[in-house]
């Protein structure tokens, strides 16, 4: 028997590619460089607003002897956090429903931890954030994978999800706005979702829940509006983190929302919080739970990120590049001109111009830009991506 559990290998090797990508320390470094466009993760670009960091150092200031106790949900933050989701979506959330965390990293493990057991399966939309398979394996369970429907929009395909509902589903992961295509889904679409769930469940004799990574319900570009899907099925988990809204995915800050008709949900309440506890303690730090009511009253600079997603938008389809228009998310996607999209990416690197391969989600052939690379960097890029797309096209 080696060092690492059986558990650990087949989760290291579940990340494989990804983990292969993410540390490279060569590309790591020349993402560094000032002359680099860096359009891979959504990462800031740009130096934090004061207005955060005036946060966060008022929250440092001690209120008492309590401030940084050992802090599971500050009353404070919560209500901030309930008062916000009332005021925000259609659904009366309860204040004691809401568990805070640190981000949707935590939120997904804890809610899978809470829910499934070894042989449960748990649905997942493809293309999908990287993580998620990984984290149904390291919840013990099993991923169940469901193509998007690419011809409509990376809308999703009612049809193949229930198709894949077996009496050993437990959860689905719904992920809107969609990380990687910016797909904002209908009401239309989540009501028939609801339907197929409660006749799945109904089917299956055990209740399928809903975890709703909602990590962008504020990245929204006009016109769009976004509906949570909460609205639409009881049964489910709005997920969600300040990363993206706040564009400081290092602080690590977020919650999770238990639907207030949820079925058992007394139950979940207590076992939400066992399993914060037996993650580690996965409460976020107190600096941040005493910032929450401060940070909930700052909103993400939208016509930035929409101009440059209008820029890149416009600017690389005349260049000849297909690509998506994402209704939200910080992400464009962009069809490789070659079919080999690390091999694209490489092509790219070479003009100081650095985007994630479609290969590291589920999407060999096509990359993926982040609009958290900052206005300089999106003007520099556009010689970089117009000479890449002529070298491989001539
Ligand atoms: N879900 C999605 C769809 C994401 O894009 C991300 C971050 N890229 C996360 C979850 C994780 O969020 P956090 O790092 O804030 O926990």
């Amino acid at each position: 028997m080696g060092a690492v559990s059986r558990q650990t290998e087949e989760i290291m090797r579940v990340l494989g590619l990804f983990r292969e990508f993410g540390t490279d320390d060569d590309r790591w470094e020349a993402m560094r460089r000032p002359e680099a466009c860096d359009f891979v993760y959504g990462n800031p670009h740009d130096v934090a607003p004061q207005a955060y960091v005036d946060a966060l150092v008022r929250a440092a200031q001690p209120t008492g002897k309590d401030h940084y106790a050992y802090t599971m949900d500050l009353p404070a933050a919560v209500r901030s956090v309930g008062d916000d989701l009332r005021r925000r979506f259609p659904v009366a959330f309860r204040n004691e429903d809401i568990h805070l965390t640190n981000g949707n990293f935590v939120g997904l493990a804890v809610a899978l931890r809470t829910l499934v057991d070894p042989g449960d399966e748990v649905i997942f939309v493809s293309p999908p954030w990287f993580f998620y398979e990984t984290l149904i394996v390291a919840a013990g369970a099993t991923p169940v994978r469901v193509l998007a429907d690419r011809d409509n929009d990376f809308d999703l395909d009612l049809g193949a999800i229930e198709a894949a509902i077996s009496p050993r589903t437990r959860a689905i992961i719904v992920n809107s706005p969609h990380n990687p295509s910016g797909r904002i889904y209908t009401p239309e679409q989540l009501t028939a979702l609801s339907a197929i769930l409660e006749e799945g469940s109904a089917r299956s004799g055990h209740r399928i829940f809903l975890l709703s990574d909602e990590a962008y319900n504020r990245i929204v570009f006009t016109p769009n509006t976004f509906t949570t899907p909460v609205a639409y099925y009881p049964h489910s988990f709005l997920l969600y983190t300040y990363a993206k809204t706040l564009l400081s995915p290092g602080s690590r800050l977020g919650y999770i929302a238990v639907g207030p008709e949820i079925d058992g949900a007394d139950e979940l309440r207590a076992a939400l919080q066992i399993g914060q506890i037996t993650l580690g303690w996965a409460y976020p730090v107190s600096i941040l739970q005493h910032a929450i009511p401060d940070l909930n009253a700052m909103a993400p600079d939208i016509p930035v990120l929409q101009r440059r997603r209008d820029t890149l938008v416009s600017t690389l389809h005349e260049q000849g590049y297909e690509v998506v228009e994402p209704q939200g998310t910080f992400y464009v996607l962009v069809r490789s001109p070659i079919e080999d999209d690390r091999r694209f990416a490489e092509v790219l690197r070479a003009h100081d111009v650095f985007v994630l391969p479609g290969a590291m989600f589920e999407m060999p052939g096509w990359f993926r830009l982040s609009v958290t690379a900052n206005d300089d960097m999106v003007e520099r890029s556009l010689p970089g991506f117009a000479k890449a797309i002529a070298e491989v096209s001539a």
